[in-house]
């Protein structure tokens, strides 16, 4: 039997990868990845630069790893609608293996890569491992999917049950003859134009693996208290491994529920719940992506100014906070959880600027961009998600600086202009005494865009209307 393995891009890895597992098991094997220009087209890769980053380190990294093992990724080029049945077909493939994505695009390239294999009498086999359950599993008593997370989480609990992970194989068959001399080189990220920035974390599943270590070993006993704290390393910056399936999110479960039982490891385990609930969400609803999920919020009146767009990208709203998350998106490709909440909510709420713009931006320019989360993220936060949150709860910017970075050490790092702040004014500098300004030698910044009362009454309104109508 020759199976081709078919690497997708979210199970970059060789660990608990259930396609190669069963490749393994039945033969021959050809692991495959496809440069698809949806990703690799020059243009297309610059647009989603620090994703590129992470998706060409981690398949150098795969591509070693499938060496030590014993035989060699093939990489080839084309849309994979087109080439997967083509090379499939080509090779003399008894099986096409791979694991299944749950956006809609996604399921769309499965559904027309498994017509095209089918017709040449291909099977095509998909495997679940992006979710620890398969998403669509979990139904309410009346049999519709949860729009609530709190009761998805106990229907959970109650009934799902995680298997364990796979082992990775302990060494592959070589390549077939005929397939040898095929493929070509990983291309470099220059070769795609694009500049390496150091400050994203390096991807792949060796990396990974070390992040998962050190985390159980000393992030996750203080989880609970330090996973809102903007100033500190309190979180697992897992979510790229998790995305890029460099780490399986089964891994992740397994590993941290035998590290400890106690409440750590159980707050740490519902932030993996809310990614299920991201992804079990966007499988029942696809048109999730472009809609919102509450009915009532479409058509909402927002905004189009592009000053404030451009002021809320560039980090220079006047409200600390958010200009220190916009400054980490840019510098590092990363943004605190709690930073992400008030900038996000700032921009639909304060700025009522449309929220599928920043979720835009943050695709284009996250390491850990991913389709569900992101946008359960930004409907959540721009009160049209599926959360008993209610629209009419607005983050004040400068409060949630004081509570979740209370030295003011997140603005200090990201906002370089306010470093020599007081504690007390550095999430409200528009409010400091000019002496303390001068004290503290504060170089110019900008005052607030827009006033937080103002600002908040005026969405206040806005959405009543257009909820009442
Ligand atoms: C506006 C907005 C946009 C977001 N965009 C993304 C995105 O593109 N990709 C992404 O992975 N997460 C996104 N999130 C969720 C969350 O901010 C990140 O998962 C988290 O900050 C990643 O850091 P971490 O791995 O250290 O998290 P940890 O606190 O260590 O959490 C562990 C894992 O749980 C999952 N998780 C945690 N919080 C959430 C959440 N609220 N929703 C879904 N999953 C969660 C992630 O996979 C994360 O890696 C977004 C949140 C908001 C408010």
């Amino acid at each position: 039997m020759r199976s081709l393995v078919w690497f997708r891009g979210k199970d970059l890895r060789v660990a608990d990868h259930g396609p190669l597992v069963e490749a393994v098991a039945a033969g021959e094997v050809i692991p495959l990845f496809v440069l698809d220009p949806y990703f690799f087209a020059p243009e297309r890769a610059r647009a989603l630069a620090p994703r590129m980053q992470v998706l060409l380190e981690a398949l150098e990294d795969l591509e070693q790893a499938i060496a030590r093992l014993g035989s060699r990724l093939v990489l080839v080029t084309g849309r994979s609608v087109d080439v997967v049945p083509q090379w499939a077909a080509r090779w003399k493939v008894d099986q096409v293996l791979a694991h299944r994505w749950s956006e809609p695009f996604g399921r769309d390239r499965d559904e027309r890569i498994g017509q095209a294999l089918g017709s040449q009498g291909i099977p095509f086999h998909l495997f679940e491992g992006e979710t620890l359950l398969p998403p669509g599993s979990l139904h309410s008593a009346s049999g519709n999917p949860f729009s609530v997370f709190t009761a998805f989480a106990r229907a959970f609990q109650r009934e799902g049950e995680v298997s364990a992970p796979l082992p990775r194989p302990r060494h592959l068959p070589p390549l077939p003859a005929e397939v040898a001399g095929e493929g070509l080189p990983l291309p470099k990220l220059l070769d795609l134009g694009i500049a390496r920035n150091p400050s994203i974390q390096q991807g792949g599943e060796t990396s990974a693996t070390k992040r998962l270590q050190e985390f159980v070993f000393s992030g996750l006993s203080s989880y609970r208290q330090a996973r809102d704290r903007m100033d500190r390393e309190g979180t697992s910056r897992l979510s790229m491994d998790l995305h890029f399936g460099t780490l399986s999110v089964r891994t992740l479960w397994r590993r941290v529920s035998e590290q400890a039982a106690d409440d750590h490891s159980r707050v740490f385990r519902n932030e993996l719940l809310w990614r299920e609930f991201a992804h079990h969400w966007l499988w029942e609803r696809p048109e999730l992506l472009s809609q919102p999920f509450r009915a009532s919020f479409q058509g909402f009146p927002w905004r189009a100014d592009e000053k404030l767009w451009q002021a809320w990208t560039e980090g220079r709203t006047g409200y600390p906070v958010v200009d220190a998350a916009a400054r980490q998106l840019l510098g590092e490709g990363f943004v605190h959880n709690r930073a992400r909440m008030v900038a996000a909510s700032f921009l639909a709420k304060h700025l009522l600027l449309d929220f599928r713009r920043g979720e835009a931006h943050y695709l284009a320019h996250l390491a850990d961009a991913d389709w569900a989360n992101n946008d359960l993220g930004w409907q959540w936060s721009a009160g049209c998600g599926c959360d008993a949150q209610p629209w009419f709860r607005i983050f004040n910017p400068m409060l949630q600086g004081e509570r979740f970075d209370p030295d003011g050490d997140y603005v200090r790092r990201w906002v370089p202009e306010l470093a020599s702040l007081p504690a007390r004014w550095i999430h409200k500098p528009h409010l400091a005494p000019a002496g303390v300004l001068n004290a503290a030698g504060v170089e110019p910044y900008p005052q607030p865009i827009v006033d937080h009362a103002e600002a908040r009454n005026r969405f206040l309104q806005t959405a009543k209307a257009h909820l009442q109508r």
